[in-house]
């Protein structure tokens, strides 16, 4: 069974790799960013405190992030899950850990996409355009930043040490891209 996280900093191209991949290879997508943005759109207590830290480009708090982890991987049933935009801080990558080894999965790979700064600027700016994320605009762009490299950063070096962190390039077209992912996940599998 495959248990993947997708890594990357804010406009790595996660979100549209994921949808693929979930798609090649039957997995339950599990993503922090968009259960937030539906919540908020429902207008629910979950989402109605998640709307202002996302406006600013800030991260919510590990245990709300961890308690909506719980209930996706049990939403998830038999099948391998692909996690996109989680774990964003050490403290969520060890609950991950302890959650994944409750429910007998293992963790497959962490497939790391690397794209340059100046590239990631322009990708979200552009999707600011085709979707309207409220976050997507410059100044709230630098919080986020701001935020992957004082704690998502440190997520890569714990993956790195359990061996368990592939690089993936990130740029150019989608199709290359998601070409390069499906031979690290063929890889393994
Ligand atoms: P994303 O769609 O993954 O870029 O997430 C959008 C926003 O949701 C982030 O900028 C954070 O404010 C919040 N968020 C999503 N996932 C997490 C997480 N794992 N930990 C903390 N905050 C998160």
């Amino acid at each position: 069974m495959l248990n993947i996280i997708l890594f990357g900093a804010p406009g790595a191209g996660k979100g549209t790799q994921s949808r693929e991949i979930v798609k090649k290879y039957d997995l339950a997508y599990i993503s922090t960013g968009e259960i937030l943005r539906k919540e908020i759109a429902e207008e629910t207590e979950l989402g109605l405190k998640a709307k202002d830290v996302i406006n600013r480009g800030e991260l919510l708090s590990d245990e709300l992030i961890i308690g909506i982890i719980e209930h996706a991987i049990e939403q998830a049933g038999d099948k391998g899950v692909l996690f996109d935009g989680f774990p964003r801080t050490v403290k969520q990558a060890e609950a991950l850990e302890a959650l994944l080894e409750h429910h007998e999965r293992h963790l497959s790979i962490v497939l790391s996409l690397s794209v340059p700064r100046e590239e990631l600027i322009q990708r979200m700016l552009k999707r600011a355009e085709i979707e309207g994320r409220v976050d997507d605009n410059e100044e709230v762009i630098q919080n986020r930043f701001k935020e992957y490299e004082a704690k998502t950063k440190p997520v890569a070096d714990f993956y790195v040490q359990k061996g368990k962190l592939q690089k993936v390039d990130g740029t150019g077209a989608v199709e290359e891209v998601l070409n390069r992912l499906t031979i690290e996940i063929d890889k393994i599998k």
